[in-house]
């Protein structure tokens, strides 16, 4: 065991504060990486402030994050993926049984023995796991990512969590040329997704409530802003979408937006509002549509996405930020006042 630098919250009301945690040795199958970069996931917020107290409980002191971004400074001795000096990539999960249907399928997500980055019970220490706001992480190889070269690193952190959970689904659920998409919030998520829906050549119409990012949206790779709080505009695109995106943090009308699809069409929740929402089953009923979720993606998945990335130069666009202004970046999210991800530089957290 050693210690490592860390940031954490003390409870549901507690500011961010900087902190020492208790990190493993790496073991034979571990990668030990110093963290370069680490995104500021608004799922960080809502764990943290224990917003989802009845799925997922907080536990205190809890470290977040879940976007991070490093170099290899040990690893194990069966270790063959990683070597002392590489870039190393982290996301949302650290473990899983790797023995289950889902995992030989690669869907690690869905393992019922998944470990997630943080907040989780870690079988090493007899806690919780600890993020990424922090200045060390020791994972096992197998969950482990390569960030293409030429990657910009801080703008590639956000790929390991609003990445993934954006490109996930439109691979799931067929987003390619020829189709209409609908991206519902431009925030981290969000502006992934508009960024992806883009690269796979649908025809991308972004909603959001912020008029202000109209142009930001358009430049970003949506052909289409519609401001969702005018009806007018909103009409004018019934019944007309083969895929549409939630990403949206807080409440909101998803009837507005089941409207929107097509026969057949679908809604998939990737927002995880801290309330239930309500569906009027009439807009389901009506086109035989289906409204859905998923959780990030697979390992193998994983990879791909960021080769992906690699491949058409996609990254986040990135506010990058000391840790010291956690607190402040997390009140701005409240306030949909990012473009479109902050990211911590976790220089800043030595000293
Ligand atoms: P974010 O950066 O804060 O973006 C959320 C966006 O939602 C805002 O920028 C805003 O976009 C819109 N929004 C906020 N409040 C709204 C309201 N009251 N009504 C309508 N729109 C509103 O958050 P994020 O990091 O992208 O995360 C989005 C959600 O996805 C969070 O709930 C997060 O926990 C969840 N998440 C899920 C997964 C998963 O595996 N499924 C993974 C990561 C995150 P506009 O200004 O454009 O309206
Ligand atoms: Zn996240």
């Amino acid at each position: 065991m050693y210690n490592a630098k860390a940031f954490s919250a003390a409870s549901e009301t507690s500011p961010l504060d900087s902190t020492t945690i208790v990190r493993r040795d790496p073991t034979d199958t571990d990668v030990q990486i110093e963290i370069l970069y680490c995104g500021i996931c608004h799922s960080d917020l809502h764990q943290v402030r224990n917003e989802w107290s009845g799925a997922m409980p907080t536990v205190y002191p809890c470290v977040p994050g879940h976007e991070i971004v490093g170099r290899v400074t040990k690893v194990g001795s069966a270790v063959t993926k990683f070597k002392v000096g590489d870039t190393a990539a982290v996301g949302c999960m650290v473990d899983s049984d790797g023995t289950c249907p889902e995992c030989l399928a690669g869907f690690e997500q869905f393992c019922a023995n998944s470990t997630l980055t943080y907040n989780f019970p870690d079988k090493h220490t007899g806690g919780v796991t600890y993020g990424g706001y922090s200045d060390s992480i020791v994972v096992d190889q197998r969950f482990v990512l390569h960030i293409p070269s030429g990657l910009d690193l801080a703008g590639a952190a956000p790929l390991l969590c609003a990445g993934i959970t954006t490109y996930s689904p439109m691979h799931h659920w067929g987003v390619t040329k020829g189709k209409k998409v609908g991206i519902v919030g431009l925030g981290g998520l969000g502006h992934m997704g508009v960024k992806f829906a883009h690269a796979l050549g649908a025809h991308v119409v972004l909603f959001t409530t912020s008029p202000n990012k109209k142009e930001d949206a358009l430049r970003l790779g949506a052909d289409e802003v519609v401001i969702s709080r005018n009806a007018d505009e909103m009409a004018k695109h019934a019944g007309s979408f083969d895929f549409i995106l939630d990403a949206v943090s807080a409440d909101h009308d998803i009837n507005a937006y089941l409207h929107l699809l097509r026969r057949d069409g679908n809604l998939c929740l990737v927002g995880a509002p801290e309330k239930p929402l309500a569906v009027a089953a009439f807009n389901l009923l009506f086109g035989r549509r289906s409204l859905s979720g998923s959780p990030v993606g697979g390992i193998a998945e994983t990879q791909e996405m960021l080769d992906f990335c690699g491949k058409h130069n996609i990254t986040a666009d990135v506010e990058i930020i000391p840790i010291q202004q956690v607190n402040e970046a997390y009140e701005r999210l409240l306030k949909s006042d990012i473009k479109y991800r902050f990211v911590i530089d976790m220089a800043s957290l030595k000293g």
